[in-house]
């Protein structure tokens, strides 16, 4: 039996799954496609992350889509929030009956011939059987995200086994999990740990924030008062479009600004910090990073509430290095020892391409690590596979959204030119840094997973910008033939059999 086809596969229902199939549904209304999600939900990170006071740390009238307002009056929305916003434009938009759930995609391989895409998922059923599906596509747009679904990235810390508490990753956070009283250390400095320290700090005894060097944290208000003012004045959709570009102009101005003047901009977030914690506060050790704001991403915390908990005294910040577990909590290598009942470390994700998904090309298996990335969105030698990747410097919606609106133009170009297939093709590019790059600096969980993710060339269309307004150029305004793209029209193997057999010798 053969298997059933469609012109465009989606891998995933987060965010950026249903963004694309939106713009499928809108600028290629003729194409068919269909959306593998693993899980039994919509909404990826929002729906898989669970842990206490979980919200967005960019403000959602950039986070949010292009086509559909946010008028929730929260810029720095709770993960509920945003779950239910993603579930429901799958809702309005009639997405929702495209998805096939609890698919999970473990393969897929190109096929020059049939100028298709096999795709191998395992379905698993309710009684928890996984069941093997095959399904086929003309094109593959990879949604499924940057990071690995089943677990976290945990280092090794000596004597865990001896600790006589509970040990929590926030990727899984555990719904039996009453930590009401209780001493908890999170170990870490990044967003889930600046967010969970004023959340569990609400109800625990005291909450620890145990970090080994301090990450920019720079308060903002959790509503935009500019943006909630306009939606009186004005129907949504204008308010949210003034709010979005008051949001990007403002975020590229500050980014500039860090990139420019780093010292400048430093003295501007440890000044603020030290208002914020009074005189008294230790703001050198725990909150001066070694390196220039925007090196990594900045920690932002709603109308300050990390400095509020710290100034009521229910949490702290630690700073220094792990010795090990020890049987009540943790002991640092300065001889300091922390009594914890409750340890989340939050120590961030494991970076995974393509959903874990092995990729082949025509019967060769894919080296992530030796393709170049074309405009950010496709690999170089891999014909008709896209994937959003989103930014790091600002929210990841402004990127899949023209990252969506690109497959697009290129799917429509393709049927304008009758090509069936279309490949970056890498000349002489040398590939000359990983994927993700803010500055001369790689963030650590880039650095640990860089030989199995693609890489960037010097110049473009070999780059991968940070940068918004560059990529309105790339990728919506600028032509989408490029020297650098092949298209090519093979003859489909089954129209060729039926040619051969008619008496025809293939061309
Ligand atoms: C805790 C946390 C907070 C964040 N906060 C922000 C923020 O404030 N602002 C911001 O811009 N970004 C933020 N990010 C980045 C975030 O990942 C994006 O905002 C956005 O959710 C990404 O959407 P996505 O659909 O591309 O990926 P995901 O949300 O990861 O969704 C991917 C989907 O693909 C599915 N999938 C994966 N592999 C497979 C497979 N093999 N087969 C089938 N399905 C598969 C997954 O189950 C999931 O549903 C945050 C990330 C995390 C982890």
């Amino acid at each position: 039996m053969s298997a059933e086809h469609f012109d465009v596969l989606i891998m995933g229902a987060g965010l950026s799954g249903i963004d694309a199939a939106y713009h499928l549904q809108k600028c290629c209304p003729k194409r068919s496609y269909v959306i593998l999600e693993q899980r039994e939900r919509i909404g990826g990170t929002w729906d898989l992350f669970r842990y206490p006071g979980i919200r967005s740390d960019s403000d959602m009238l950039t986070m949010g889509y292009s086509f559909r307002p946010w008028t929730n009056p929260k810029a720095i929305a709770p993960g509920d929030d945003i779950r239910d916003y993603v579930t429901a434009t799958a809702r309005d938009e009639g997405i929702d009956r495209h998805i096939r759930f609890r698919h999970r995609v473990q393969n897929a391989a190109w096929s020059s011939q049939d100028a298709s895409w096999t795709v191998n998922a395992l379905r698993r059923e309710p009684d928890g059987r996984e069941t093997p599906v095959t399904l086929t596509c003309n094109f593959l747009f990879s949604c499924a995200g940057n990071y690995r679904y089943s677990s976290g990235y945990l280092p090794e810390f000596p004597g865990m086994d001896c600790f006589a508490g509970r040990i929590i990753h926030p990727q899984v956070w555990p719904d039996d999990l009453d930590y009401a009283g209780k001493r908890i250390i999170i170990i870490g400095s990044g967003a889930t740990a600046v967010t969970l320290l004023p959340a569990m700090a609400k109800t625990a005894s005291h909450v620890t924030m145990l970090q080994r060097s301090p990450t920019y944290v720079v308060s903002m208000p959790e509503q935009d008062r500019i943006a909630n003012f306009l939606r009186r004045l004005m129907p949504d959709v204008w308010a949210y479009k003034l709010s979005r570009w008051k949001n990007v102009a403002y975020m590229l101005n500050v980014y500039q600004l860090a990139q420019r003047y780093p010292n400048f901009m430093k003295a501007g977030i440890i000044k603020k910090i030290s208002k914020e914690l009074g005189p008294g506060y230790d703001v050198a050790t725990h909150f001066t990073p070694r390196y220039n704001p925007w090196q990594q991403r900045l920690c932002l915390v709603p109308d300050g509430d990390l400095f509020q908990a710290i100034r009521d005294g229910r949490g702290s910040v630690v700073t220094g290095q792990i010795e090990r577990f020890t049987e009540k909590g943790i002991r640092l290598q300065s001889g300091e020892e922390l009594q914890a009942d409750v340890v989340v470390t939050a120590t961030g994700l494991v970076l995974q391409a393509f959903g874990g998904a092995n990729l082949e090309v025509d019967g060769r298996t894919v080296d992530l690590g030796k393709t170049l990335a074309y405009k950010g969105v496709m690999l170089s030698g891999v014909p008709n596979l896209a994937a959003v990747f989103g930014y790091i410097n600002a929210s990841w919606t402004l990127k899949a959204d023209l990252i969506c609106t690109y497959v697009c133009r290129l799917l429509n170009l393709m049927d304008r030119k009758g090509a069936r297939q279309v490949t970056p093709r890498n000349g002489c590019e040398a590939a000359v840094a990983p994927f993700i790059e803010i500055g001369k600096f790689n963030p650590g969980y880039m650095e640990r997973a860089i030989d199995n993710w693609p890489k960037q060339g010097s110049k473009p269309p070999w780059r991968v910008y940070q940068n918004y307004l560059r990529d309105i150029w790339s990728l919506k305004w600028s032509p989408v033939e490029n020297k650098a793209l092949e298209f090519s029209g093979p003859v489909q193997a089954s129209s060729r059999r039926a040619s051969e057999a008619a008496g025809h010798q293939p061309a």
